[in-house]
């Protein structure tokens, strides 16, 4: 993250806030200890993590994780690192009970396909997708009932809000342990991430692999994109970068670019429902040869943004792509979709010629 200059924001006030455990002993040295959350100091009843209350920072002294206040409240409460600030900032010290973080041992896995797109379907029931969120789906040129069928939705806004969406998954008979995105926060699950809008990335039959969240509020204008993950946090689940299939799969020919939401506003703008298979990065390729396989495509065209040739890193992964999908058997042609530069994705093309009809 780029450079920035916070306000002080004591660094003991924020590991309280975050429930950290504090050793009273060290509590008027300028070194005040913590237990680390995010190694569990390899054993319980011990304090690796220092915080310095000159310059506000914590470091691990055992697994290394360092950064000031905002850094941590971000980590520890899966957010950005604005909506971490505005929070430090705008809300009450009121301090949950220090909770004994426990070891890390290995990092829990998701739960199986079915099991994932059961709960992420009755999870997107009971979720709404608000006016703003509405508005930027339109202006991309999807169509109200677009909208409504590939089920976009707003993640829940506040933090009472989330945890009535952990309780009424349970009420419906869902164990949350392993869905990405849950966690415990203090013994209750709740829900974590930013704010924005979730995607749904599906496999080729449909099904909710994970979810996608467009951020309201990016740190880092080239990361609007981030994965429905608690990974690390207690209860938590890690996600893959799944990849996304929208459009008709019947077709033989597949269209191949970068991220679910521009695979599915391209599909749409087509006007003949063509068929997108999306990656989550150019480097995320794991699952797009089985995805290509699976589908029966017999054609591939890559469709990815116009600037990424310009840069030498992204080029060679592009370049690796192209490889890998040359590669598969069945897969008898394969071009490259060119438009005017003016326009950075084949999304924004699309939309700029659905303008001129
Ligand atoms: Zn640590």
């Amino acid at each position: 993250m780029a450079a920035r200059v916070y306000d002080k924001i004591p660094i003991v006030d924020t590991a309280r806030r975050c429930g950290l455990v504090l050793d009273s002993r060290t509590l008027h040295h300028s070194e005040v200890e913590a237990s680390c959350p995010f190694c569990g100091d390899h054993g319980a009843g011990k304090y690796h993590l220092s915080l310095n209350t000159d310059t506000d920072q914590y470091r691990c002294n055992l697994c290394g994780a360092s950064g000031n206040s905002v850094t941590l409240y971000a980590r520890l409460m899966g957010v950005t690192s604005k909506e971490a600030y505005q929070a430090l900032k705008l809300e009450g010290k009121v301090y949950p009970m220090p909770q004994q973080p426990t070891p890390k041992t290995q990092e829990r896995q998701p739960l199986p396909l079915e099991a994932r797109h059961a709960m992420y379907s009755d999870m997107l029931e009971h979720l709404t997708l608000l006016p703003r969120h509405q508005d930027n789906l339109l202006e991309r040129g999807l169509s109200k009932e677009r909208i409504a069928r590939n089920q976009y939705r707003s993640m829940p806004e506040t933090e009472r809000g989330r945890r009535l969406l952990a309780a009424l998954l349970r009420s419906d008979g869902y164990d949350l342990l392993g869905l990405p995105g849950f966690r415990t926060y203090y013994g209750e699950w709740t829900l974590s991430g930013p704010k924005g809008f979730l995607i749904p990335v599906r496999n080729k039959d449909g099904l909710i692999q994970g979810l996608k969240i467009r951020l309201d509020d990016a740190d880092d204008p080239g990361r609007k994109y981030r994965w429905l993950s608690s990974r690390g946090l207690p209860g938590g689940a890690r996600s893959y970068s799944w990849v996304h299939v929208t459009g008709d799969t019947s077709k033989k020919r597949a269209f191949l670019t970068e991220g679910p939401l521009k695979g599915d506003v391209a599909s749409y703008l087509s006007g003949s429902d063509a068929l997108f298979v999306c990656i989550g990065g150019v480097n995320a390729l794991h699952g797009l040869k089985d995805t290509l396989v699976d589908l029966g495509v017999t054609e591939v065209v890559e469709a990815m943004d116009m600037d990424q040739m310009t840069n030498e890193q992204v080029r060679k992964a592009i370049l690796a792509i192209r490889r890998e999908v040359q590669q598969i058997r069945g897969i008898k042609k394969y071009s490259k979709y060119t438009w005017s530069q003016a326009y950075k994705g084949v999304d924004d093309y699309l939309l700029s010629r659905v303008a001129e009809r």
